[in-house]
């Protein structure tokens, strides 16, 4: 496996192999979903070479102690990708991708329009434009045919999907599903600041996700429905800031359950922000109100 921290390595490694590349950008402190990502590219045909990055971004994180205290794991994630059998991880620095950084927020940006206003867009202003202009940054280094994202942030594989399309960026999406610890948890490099008591909360989380697509499923009204999971998460703890059903195009907010609808949520527990989301997927019509979430 290639460590490569210079742009001139990277334009080395890309010389060395015609072969296509996917991408998977990730910021660091790798569990069980990144390494997900890494193995649904190398089933993608014709097998690619696999690149990962691993970048805290700082243009993405509104709060500086948040940022602060992200993990950081080098050792630890080579070792991951390596027993993996990626070809390469790219550790840049942060003044090689934001060379005119001043902290002030002047640099060039990406506009991620309208996908990124709701929702995380609402509570963490600029995140998304940070996100997406360093995933831009990513895309012209690497140049990739493939770049992988895990549909457990959906609103940011929404906004990069829409990017790739709207700039036209020649790269194929792969989006994989969100993976969990058993009891139902979305794997995060931010599960670690869980106390013990608040661990064993968390998975009411998903749990009220899936109650609710059942519902929605079984056609209960929205409104109740959406109520219902408020009540249930603040009583567990949570202190919620969103629990919708949304369009997962749009990812505007849906009064009535559509053929493309999503449950997007978000609540504080203590103080980790925990994010998930549950696409709904009825059984067509005709075969009962069996739920297939
Ligand atoms: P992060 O390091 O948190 O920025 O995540 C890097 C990539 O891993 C993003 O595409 C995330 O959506 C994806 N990811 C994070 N957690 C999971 C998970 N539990 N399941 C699937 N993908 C994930």
């Amino acid at each position: 496996m290639r460590l490569i921290t210079h742009l001139i390595e990277l334009a080395q490694w890309q010389a060395a192999s015609s072969q296509t590349v996917a991408f998977v950008p990730t910021m660091g402190n790798l569990h069980p979903g990144h390494l997900h990502l890494v193995s649904a590219a190398q089933a993608l045909l014709p097998q690619p070479r696999i690149l990962v990055s691993i970048f805290v971004n700082p243009l993405q994180f509104n709060d500086a102690a948040d940022l602060a205290r992200y993990p950081r794991t080098l050792d630890a994630d080579l070792a991951q990708l390596q027993h993996a059998g990626v070809d390469a991880v790219f550790v840049p620095a942060v003044e090689l991708l934001l060379p005119s950084n001043d902290g002030a927020g002047a640099g060039v940006r990406i506009d991620p329009g309208a996908l990124a206003e709701p929702w995380e867009g609402a509570a963490r202003p600029g995140h998304f434009a940070g996100m997406a202009t360093i995933v831009a940054k990513l895309f012209h280094l690497i140049n990739p045919t493939w770049a992988v994202f895990g549909e457990k942030d959906f609103q940011q594989l929404a906004i990069v999907r829409r990017m790739v399309r709207d700039l036209n960026f020649p790269i194929h999406i792969l989006a994989v599903p969100t993976q969990r610890a058993t009891d139902g948890l979305a794997l995060s490099s931010r599960n670690r600041f869980l106390t013990e008591a608040e661990r064993a909360i968390a998975p009411v989380l998903y749990a009220q996700l899936r109650q609710a697509a059942a519902a929605l499923c079984a056609q209960q009204s929205v409104d109740l429905v959406l109520h219902a999971a408020h009540v249930a998460l603040t009583r567990a703890g949570f202190v919620v800031d969103y629990f919708n059903l949304c369009d997962s195009r749009s990812l505007q907010p849906l009064s009535q359950l559509s053929n493309q609808a999503v449950l997007l949520a978000a609540a504080q527990l203590g103080t980790v922000r925990l994010i998930d989301n549950e696409p709904i997927r009825c059984e067509p019509a005709g075969y009962g109100t069996i739920c297939a979430t």
